[in-house]
């Protein structure tokens, strides 16, 4: 890095902390950063504060958004008694992009993992359950077939259970250990139809 300028190492530097950039790649971005008109980088700046600033989680199934209820929540058109629990925003994005789910998500936000500390209250785990008041049909659990992401499934499924909602898995057609963003949309919806009740 000390072949360029401090400003460029820097730029280097912070564009390398994101995800999937290795060196090369930072260093290719920062090239071409540097090489774009003025106006494309304060428009690509620009864009990144203004997510930053607008977009939180939505009120219902805490999914990121600009508006206060996420466009999938206010939909009538989706099935608003089926909800799928997934742990992040990715994982929903993946199912979204099948087009074929019609009801509506909760987004957790991580998973239980004893071994790193996150345990049941670091994740909007009580905003699921106190949506079950409402209609609910079904609770789909879509969480990655990770050692964390099973324990989350069967903390969840205890926690249904007594109040007679059905509480159904996705299939593990889904590698183990697998993220659910890397999984083709076909092995997603065959895990989703293959679904068993817990
Ligand atoms: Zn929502």
């Amino acid at each position: 890095m000390e072949m360029y300028s401090g400003y460029m190492g820097k730029l280097i530097e912070e564009l390398e902390k994101l995800p999937g950039v290795g060196g090369k790649s930072a260093q290719r971005m920062a090239f071409y950063i540097i090489g774009l008109p003025q106006e494309r980088v304060e428009r690509l700046t620009g864009s990144i504060l203004a997510a930053k600033e607008h977009i939180g989680y939505c009120r219902e199934c805490f999914n990121l958004t600009d508006r206060e209820v996420c466009p999938i929540c206010g939909n009538a058109e989706r099935d608003h008694s089926t909800i799928m629990v997934v742990e992040n925003s990715r994982d929903l994005a993946a199912y979204e992009k099948t087009g074929k789910y019609k009801g509506v998500y909760h987004v957790l936000h991580g998973a239980i993992s004893p071994m790193l500390g996150i345990g049941p209250a670091d994740i909007k785990l009580k905003e699921l359950i106190a949506r079950l008041e409402g209609d609910v049909n079904e609770v789909i659990i879509a969480t990655n077939s990770s050692l964390e992401g099973e324990t989350t499934a069967m903390y969840i499924s205890k926690l249904i259970k007594p109040t007679g909602i059905k509480v159904t898995r996705i299939a593990s057609g889904v590698p183990v250990g697998g993220d659910l963003e890397y999984i083709d949309e076909v092995t997603l919806l065959r895990a989703l139809d293959g679904r068993i009740e817990l």
